[in-house]
């Protein structure tokens, strides 16, 4: 059926002040916005995270939130990126989702979404000589994208390869200033630290990340544990309960690299009974 404004022109006409203006229909932006989603490549696991939906339970979460945000707002001037790292299950993947189909759907953006290991299986498999693509046909998408959310960078197996492939995609979209959001679950402790980002990474591609993102640190309960939306006794209740929590990691003195977050402790506060959860500064439940 064609669209009864526009009868699929795209165009409509408008009255502004008694002066007839031409505009495009609400259907083309619809349109418009459907196709650019569709490139974009969101995982369907994915498909339903946006930034009204995402549950901030710690102040640095409310941070991330805030920074996401900021970023849709200047988009397309966007000076620095953004590199979300933390646990698994603080939301990481879901703001980095998130603001992508907010920048597509305000500013028609031309985003990519990649999951760092999916890339790299891609660019490997243009080698074999049964597949048709080449390496740059894999790889343009990933430059030249308006803004590119690499997704989990980090995980997958270290190699001179790997970083050498890495580094390239860093590098190209550092040089022509195009806007890049990363995710990890390393973290930016020292490189004696087998889940650091300046060993798993190498020191060059550390540095490159520290010139083009605001490195954002997301602390909070594992979603993936707790459930989408918890409430702040299921928090209390993860804190104890979990050995993934930092409280238990603490306890079963895991190696320096959960040190910083042994300070977390649960509390519950006399005045109003809502937990403490002492991570960097945050408290469940309050908004
Ligand atoms: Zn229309």
């Amino acid at each position: 059926m064609p669209c009864p404004i526009c009868d699929d022109t795209g165009w409509k006409t408008t009255d502004v002040n008694g002066v007839e203006r031409v505009t495009r229909c609400e259907c083309w932006h619809q349109r418009s916005f459907e196709s650019l989603l569709k490139q974009a490549r969101i995982p369907r696991r994915y498909t339903h995270c946006e930034l009204s939906n995402f549950d901030a339970h710690t102040d640095s979460q409310r941070d991330a939130l805030r920074r996401a945000t900021r970023l849709v707002d200047q988009f397309p001037v966007v000076e620095r990126g953004l590199l979300f790292y933390g646990d698994n299950g603080v939301g990481k993947t879901h703001l980095a989702v998130a603001l992508m189909k907010e920048a597509i759907r305000r500013k028609g953006a031309r985003a990519v979404f990649f999951e760092t290991r999916d890339l790299l299986k891609l660019v490997r498999d243009t080698y074999n000589n049964q597949v048709e693509a080449t390496e740059l046909d894999v790889l343009r998408p990933v430059l030249e994208a308006d803004l590119l959310v690499l997704d989990d960078i980090g995980a997958e197996k270290k190699s001179s390869w790997v970083e050498e492939t890495l580094g390239l995609v860093v590098n190209t979209r550092y040089s022509e200033r195009r806007a890049t959001v990363f995710t990890t679950n390393l973290s930016d402790s020292d490189n004696t630290d087998p889940n650091s980002i300046a060993l798993q990474l190498g020191l060059r591609i550390r540095s490159r990340l520290k010139e083009m993102c605001d490195w954002v640190r997301i602390d909070g309960p594992d979603t993936r544990e707790v459930g989408p939306h918890p409430s702040h006794q299921d928090i209390a209740r993860w804190q104890e309960s979990s050995p993934a929590s930092p409280k238990n990691r603490a306890r079963a003195a895991l190696p320096p690299r959960s040190a910083g977050q042994a300070r977390a402790q649960l509390k519950t506060r006399e005045q109003d009974g809502k937990a403490d959860l002492k991570w960097p500064g945050g408290r469940a439940g309050s908004q």
